[in-house]
């Protein structure tokens, strides 16, 4: 509804966090869990840890180990994923170390996301909907293309009426819901590739999936309205390779491991929920340059950060805890 648009656009950032359950290597070697669930908004420390920064830590939702992809879908990202079919851009991050659970959870939520929007599609018999797909990796700073490897590295554009372009990229328009799980298929495909040939890939580069949905409606008046809007869904690179600050928010030293995107995100998120009208900055980085029309102004943003429940996984956590807590 158009009253719904306006308030929705008003949002904070949808802040969740989900805990994996132990991995079988982390209960191989006599792992604990290091923390409590109080309710479904808060975690806390157990009290085997020290006491400083125990938390508790609160957020929109927060999904202890035995909770499903299906339940972090339904609260931490549907309706966010859904207002881009009428016409507001979204974006749904997974944020976390790497081996937290980001694509794991990513690809849940991708799934879930492309059955409702069909089923959407299927039930709103007045509007005509035209779907199209394009997938990235950005990688050192480099854009790729996962439709299409074969064209190498991405420019960048500023195009006056469009805004940022990925020059030469691929897109593919959708026919069904079918034809789009074949499309993800091939992307998945394309990273593992890269994965084989360059271990430790997935820690340092970002994914893209980008769906466009636009429809027109017929209003009583003969009026036609249209919609426009992108539907992000990322998986990040490993938290770890943001700048390193320590619980109490320190700054620790800057590693060549830095991964400038990803620092840049985290700065850019916090000055969005800081609310502050300053200068946010976009132009840093290639992933903040491209998903800057889905993060500011008319568009709403889940961000599901994933962590390890493991003790020995403690100071990570503490560290994505943070970021979370900035981002709300
Ligand atoms: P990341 O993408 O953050 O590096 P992955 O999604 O690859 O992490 O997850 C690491 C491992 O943990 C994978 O084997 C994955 O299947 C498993 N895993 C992650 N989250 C869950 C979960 N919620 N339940 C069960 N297994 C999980
Ligand atoms: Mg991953």
């Amino acid at each position: 509804t158009p009253g719904g648009v306006a308030r929705i656009s008003e949002e904070k950032i949808l802040v969740t966090i989900r805990v994996r359950p132990l991995s079988p290597k982390e209960q191989a070697a006599y792992d604990l869990v290091a923390w409590d669930f109080p309710d479904e908004q808060s975690i806390i420390s157990k009290k085997l840890i020290h006491e400083r920064h125990a938390g508790p830590y609160s957020f929109d939702y927060v999904f202890d180990p035995t909770c499903s992809t299906s339940k972090v879908y339904e609260q931490g990202a549907k309706d966010v994923a859904l207002s881009a079919l009428n016409g507001i851009n979204a974006t749904i991050f997974a944020y976390g170390q790497t081996s937290s659970g980001k694509t794991f959870t990513m690809r849940g939520i991708t799934e879930s996301a492309v059955n409702d929007i069909y089923e959407h599609i299927k039930f709103t018999t007045d509007r005509d909907f035209v779907l199209k797909f394009s997938a990235i990796e950005i990688y050192n700073e480099t854009v790729v293309d996962l439709l299409n490897r074969e064209s190498g590295s991405l420019r960048l554009l500023d195009d006056p009426e469009k805004g940022i372009i990925v020059e030469k990229l691929a897109e593919e328009i959708v026919k069904d819901g079918q034809h789009l799980r074949t499309l993800i298929g091939t992307c998945e495909a394309q990273r593992q590739m890269g994965e084989t040939a360059l271990n430790d890939k997935s820690s340092r580069s970002h994914q893209i999936i980008k769906l466009t949905i636009e429809s027109s409606i017929r209003e009583n008046s003969g009026r036609v309205k249209s919609f426009l809007a992108a539907l992000n869904l990322v998986d990040l690179a490993g938290s770890e390779r943001a700048l390193q600050t320590s619980a109490d928010g320190t700054r620790l030293k800057e590693g060549s491991h830095i991964n400038r995107s990803l620092l840049t995100l985290t700065t850019v998120i916090r000055k969005l929920s800081g609310g502050k009208s300053g200068h946010i900055p976009y132009r840093d980085s290639k992933l903040t340059r491209i998903l800057q029309p889905s993060l500011g102004g008319n568009s709403r943003t889940a961000i599901v950060c994933t962590m390890s429940p493991a003790l020995s996984h403690v100071e990570q956590s503490r560290n994505t805890l943070c970021f979370a807590t900035s981002a709300k």
